[in-house]
């Protein structure tokens, strides 16, 4: 469902992807590796498209998007940076898109209700984004990303900002999600490893904005075939 075709991304002399291939399969769930700098929220940033890549090619569903602006891609995207709308209460945060699509009030009204209850925020409906914690606004942000049924789920550390327990509960939910979403291609980016084995199908790992290997999770972990990923796998355990 996702595919990125030699991407390369340079920031004046900044390398900070080179030439990335990597395909990732509806109902797949991909963990993106590696040390800070590396090139992981880039290269998301690339499939988003809030960033065009300086060479390369994006598709999706194996459909050529690397000129399609964001809005028009369908994608779900949980990303530190893609803030709430600060303007908007929790509830028509989450209802956004749903509307964009000109789903009937009523859908939209248990669509909302549904995705909240998931990430534990339904209580939380009629207050604005200041008024949550970093951690709350990550769960309604992961709810806003969820409420579309997204072919394409984007995660840039979704849950960085919760405590462990929270974390942990929320990686439990991520999985019963799976089930929700069984044709979703979802690629989560982590520095969490207990994350990534719980979540992941495959793992690719990633190094000075190139990939160093990608494969199944379970092999990468007991049998990687590159010294870094073994060295970066068990160092960040
Ligand atoms: P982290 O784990 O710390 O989030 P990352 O793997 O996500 O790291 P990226 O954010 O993709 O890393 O950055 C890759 C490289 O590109 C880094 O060297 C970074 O400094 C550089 N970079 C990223 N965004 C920009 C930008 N807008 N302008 C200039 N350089 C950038
Ligand atoms: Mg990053």
């Amino acid at each position: 469902a996702v595919e990125l075709r030699g991407v390369s991304v340079h920031f004046g002399r900044t390398v900070a992807l080179h030439g990335l291939d990597l395909a990732v399969a509806p109902g797949e769930t991909l963990a993106l590796l590696g040390p800070s700098g590396s090139g992981k929220s880039t290269a998301l940033k690339a499939v988003a498209g809030f960033l065009r890549p300086t060479s390369g090619r994006v598709l999706l569903a194996g459909r050529d998007v690397t000129d399609t602006p964001p809005n028009r891609r369908g994608l779900g995207v949980v990303v530190q940076s893609y803030a709430l709308f600060p303007h908007l209460k929790v509830a028509d945060n989450v209802a956004f898109g749903l509307r964009a699509r000109r789903m009937p009030r009523r859908a939209v009204a248990e669509r909302v209700e549904e995705v909240l209850d998931l990430v534990g925020m339904a209580g939380f409906r009629d207050r604005y984004p200041r008024q949550l914690s970093g951690g709350q606004q990550q769960r309604v942000a992961i709810a806003r990303a969820l409420a579309i049924r997204p072919p394409v789920l984007l995660l840039d550390e979704p849950l960085s900002a919760l405590d462990a327990a929270l974390r942990e509960e929320m990686v439990a939910e991520l999985l019963r999600l799976r089930s929700e979403l069984p044709d979703t291609a979802i690629v989560h980016v982590t520095h969490d490893q207990g994350e990534a084995l719980a979540l992941a199908d495959r793992i690719a790992v990633m190094r000075d904005a190139r990939l160093v290997e990608v494969g199944p999770t379970e092999s990468l972990y007991h049998r990687p075939a590159e010294a870094f990923t073994a060295s970066f796998l068990g160092a960040s355990n």
